[in-house]
């Protein structure tokens, strides 16, 4: 029935909306922060999106690039001038939990997961974050039972489009590439990287990636607005 044995995915924005639990979690952050200094919620932004770039920066290419402990540190850092460690942790589990409660999955996920795991296909994720905070994602969407390998950059040490990422993923599962395809929401990590190993790829619309569709990035094959699309794009 399917032509495909492994369907790959990418995870944020592809499998759940992003920003509302980034957003929701950053508010969750700022309550606990004025608690304890005077701060206005612009200037909190603008210090915690300071940090998160000199990091990026720092960190370029790297799972701890993402790592909000370390965004939460040098925060912290530039407004009490000290090491307020019990603070720090206590943003970070708040910025995480707040995430976790207001993720959702995007519309026909999970059926289409478990079509694909009623027909023998196997479904990996490949993402961009530490393993430890993927984990807990794939947790709390009750995704875990469905999935038969999870690559992140931490595991490789490299980032999307780098091909390791990719190709540990298919290792893992003893599946070559020409028998799976990558779902992505992003042109560059996902469909290049995808691409330069030979995957099939398909890019998911959402916000972000409608406004880059114009631009001169490699194609994918196929185009989706949503994940259960793909049951027809791997049909025989
Ligand atoms: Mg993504």
């Amino acid at each position: 029935m399917f032509k495909k044995k492994a369907v790959l995915f990418d995870l944020d924005d592809t499998l759940y909306d992003y920003d509302p639990a980034h957003k929701a979690a950053l508010k969750q952050v700022y309550k606990i922060l004025k608690e304890e200094i005077k701060i206005s919620y612009n200037k909190f932004l603008r210090l915690y999106n300071i940090s998160k770039s000199e990091i990026h920066r720092e960190l370029a290419g790297t799972a701890s690039s993402h790592n909000r402990v370390l965004y939460f540190q040098r925060l912290i850092e530039k407004t009490h001038q000290t090491i307020a460690s019990d603070t720090i942790l206590k943003l970070y589990n708040a910025y995480w939990d707040a995430f976790l409660k207001k993720m959702k999955l995007r519309i026909g996920v999970l059926k289409t997961f478990k079509t694909l795991k009623d027909n023998c296909i196997k479904i990996g994720i490949v993402t961009d974050l530490t393993a430890n905070i993927q984990l807990r994602k794939l947790s709390k969407l009750g995704l875990n039972h469905y999935i038969n390998t999870l690559v992140t950059s931490e595991e490789t040490g490299s980032e999307k489009p780098n091909p390791i990422m990719f190709l540990l993923a298919l290792n893992k599962l003893n599946i070559l590439p020409k028998d799976a395809v990558f779902v992505g929401d992003n042109p560059i990590k996902d469909i290049e990287g995808g691409n330069s190993i030979g995957l099939d790829t398909i890019l998911i619309s959402n916000k972000k990636t409608k406004q880059v569709f114009d631009y001169d990035y490699q194609k994918p094959d196929h185009y989706i607005q949503e994940i259960p699309e793909i049951l027809d794009i791997i049909k025989k």
